[in-house]
């Protein structure tokens, strides 16, 4: 399992390439380069950072620009989807990143599945535009999202990801827990949301998969504010780590709570003693 910062770690006066050796420094293994402003990296710099993190061993993902709706209103909207995306996969592609997360879109008040086949539909276009450039190695991650105006159940990016090859879900733990209104008590609700995963996608999608934690602040419309680890204890860590070292579940951890590296480093460390304890 893998455990890293949602960004440059805070401890870290640098850049990008500075925030992969921090990471590696602080002995984490995961960190995700967020692009949610923008997609600004040349691609000689991307390639160097790639080179950096594959001989310090770091797992790189990157996210895409909070502005993407893949299931947006108008034509232009969604070829701007498809460009952010298509810029992020490229710049993916140079870092050697495994993944890139994106959040699905808005529903704007139409039904769910009028939002889905435009999904789709944005998502095989980004792809084909890949394909042309010859990034097949990316995967496109749909984020699970913390309100319910937004397009991204769990249900809606299993489905995505069961129906477009080279996309994958990305379950971001508070989103859910925020979405369904404080939704996990136990490792039992974690437990179901591996259960769902492995049944639609099979066993991969909990050996490898990509995942964000925090613990989150919410109201009846869903998430408000990502929290520290131990401010309130939703969702709780322990039995989401628990489960998968009970079960074998591995993947990425992102910690996205404001401490980002300092959490990061509770997780890896809480999952280190529950693996090793009998
Ligand atoms: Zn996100």
């Amino acid at each position: 399992m893998l455990f890293g910062p949602a960004g440059i770690p805070i401890a870290c006066q640098g850049g990008t390439l500075e925030g992969v050796r921090t990471v590696a420094e602080l002995g984490l293994g995961a960190m995700e380069i967020e692009f949610v402003r923008g997609v600004h990296i040349g691609l000689e710099q991307a390639r160097a950072i790639c080179a950096e993190a594959k001989q310090l061993n770091i797992s790189l993902s990157c996210h895409a620009p909070y502005w993407i709706n893949c299931c947006a209103r108008t034509k232009e909207k969604l070829a701007r989807s498809v460009r952010n995306i298509l810029d992020t996969a490229k710049a993916a592609h140079a870092l050697g990143a495994r993944i890139i997360v994106f959040h699905p879109g808005y529903y704007m008040g139409r039904p769910a599945a009028e939002c889905a086949a435009l999904a789709r539909q944005t998502l095989t276009t980004a792809l084909e535009h890949m394909h042309t450039l010859g990034i097949n190695d990316v995967l496109l991650g749909a984020e699970l999202m913390g309100k319910g105006s937004q397009f991204g159940s769990l249900e809606e990016i299993i489905s995505l990801a069961a129906d477009i090859p080279q996309t994958a879900p990305v379950i971001d733990f508070a989103h859910y827990h925020a979405r369904g209104n404080g939704a996990i008590k136990a490792e039992a609700d974690y437990a179901a949301i591996f259960n769902k995963l492995e049944a639609s996608l099979g066993k991969t999608a909990v050996t490898n998969f990509h995942a964000h934690f925090s613990e989150i602040e919410y109201t009846e419309k869903g998430e408000r504010r990502h929290l520290e680890l131990g401010t309130t204890n939703e969702p709780p860590i322990r039995p989401l780590l628990t489960l998968c070292a009970e079960q074998g579940y591995s993947g990425t951890i992102i910690c996205e709570t404001p401490l980002l590296e300092q959490d990061a480093l509770r997780m890896q460390k809480i999952y280190g003693s529950l693996k090793n304890s009998p």
